[in-house]
């Protein structure tokens, strides 16, 4: 391989297909976390390998949990965030 994968190497899937108890919720802020960069974006879908239906479920949900500042908007009002730029 030209390049070292840093982490998951393993096969991409898409994780709310794969555990069907998995909820996607805008509640669960610790599931949706996983899908946001520190920086409060949202991961690409060819990152994640979330299938497109999840995906598009998982951006709603995203929004609506940004929306009861369950996460944040941007970096600024990331405390992990913050202590790395100052
Ligand atoms: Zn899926």
């Amino acid at each position: 391989m030209a390049f070292k994968k840093k982490f998951t190497p393993r096969k991409k899937f898409c994780r709310f297909c794969a555990n069907k108890e998995l909820p996607l919720d805008f509640k669960r802020n610790d599931i949706l976390r996983d899908f946001i960069t520190e920086r409060g974006k949202i991961i690409a879908r060819r990152i994640t390998g979330t299938c497109a239906k999840h995906q598009r479920r998982l951006t709603v949900e995203i929004k609506r949990a940004r929306q009861m500042a369950l996460l944040y908007y941007t970096s600024v009002h990331s405390a992990d965030v913050k202590r790395k730029i100052s």
